[in-house]
């Protein structure tokens, strides 16, 4: 069952993409040489309690043995999604993925960012536009009447438009979001076939293109969280909460709902 949301439900869900958009920019701002990625997640954590939100990644995973033991899943170079936050320094050249998630009385928002430390290398500069492109490009194809196949398919169409020859990961999608973290439907990164579930209003998506340098195959670190690229190529990783109104697209996770970027497709919900 897809969870279509109230007016009054999706302005919960704004409140807590704005304390994502919040606590992300506090937390990319502080990326820079000699912070630590536990740094870097206890930032986070304060824009939550700041706010008297709660943190949906916390503890996540417990009831099968591992709960998260972060605010944050970040996650540097060849380790592409769900890094633990801890000792690790961060140091110039460092491409570092913040995925962040905060709950506002029982509704969830879910967004991520990469960033390089310093300039990176250009190959690195493109991966990470072309990566934050292919996000606006999937919420954009976001249309009642249309498919969650159609978003997967504009993600892949603009990755593949860049330079380079880039993985997309496939085991891990983008996701319907609202009384939960992860509700269906998937929503993969690349085009599938067969039956597709219909955008309607109401829908609440987290769309989350997870791209690498090199090959689209993974592996798991023995921390049971850890997912790193299998060649040891870099990644970059974009998401953010959008959802379909009556007036168009309102992505909860910017803090301008995502007006800059989506025009006259741009609909968020009044007061
Ligand atoms: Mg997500």
């Amino acid at each position: 069952m897809i969870e279509l949301k109230s007016a009054a439900q999706l302005r919960l869900m704004r409140r807590a993409g704005l304390v994502v958009a919040e606590g992300l920019e506090a937390m990319t701002a502080a990326v820079a040489p000699g912070i630590t990625t536990g740094e870097i997640d206890q930032i986070g954590r304060d824009v939550i309690a700041a706010h008297g939100a709660t943190s949906n990644f916390l503890n996540y995973g417990e009831e099968y043995g591992i709960g998260f033991p972060g605010v944050a899943c970040i996650s540097v170079n060849d380790e592409l999604v769900h890094g633990i936050p801890g000792d690790r320094v961060l140091a110039v050249g460092d491409m570092v993925s913040i995925d962040y998630g905060a709950i506002v009385e029982g509704w969830h928002a879910d967004a991520a960012r990469t960033v390089i430390v310093g300039e990176g290398t250009a190959e690195e500069r493109e991966l990470n536009h072309v990566t934050e492109e292919a996000l606006w490009a999937g919420i954009l194809a976001m249309r009642p009447g249309g498919r969650v196949g159609d978003v997967s398919k504009s993600i892949e169409k603009r990755i593949r438009q860049g330079s380079g020859h880039y993985g997309i990961l496939r085991e891990f999608t983008g996701h319907g979001i609202g009384s939960a973290m992860h509700m269906p439907p998937d929503v993969p990164n690349i085009r599938t076939f067969g039956r597709q579930v219909p955008l309607r209003l109401g829908m609440a998506l987290a769309i989350e293109p997870m791209v690498t340098l090199g090959t689209h195959k993974t592996a798991e670190l023995d921390d049971g969280w850890t997912i790193v690229s299998k060649d040891g190529s870099k990644g970059s990783h974009w998401e953010n909460t959008a959802v379909l109104t009556e007036r168009g697209i309102w992505v909860l996770t910017e803090f301008d709902g995502g007006e800059s970027r989506l025009g006259e497709r741009f609909g968020p919900l009044g007061d």
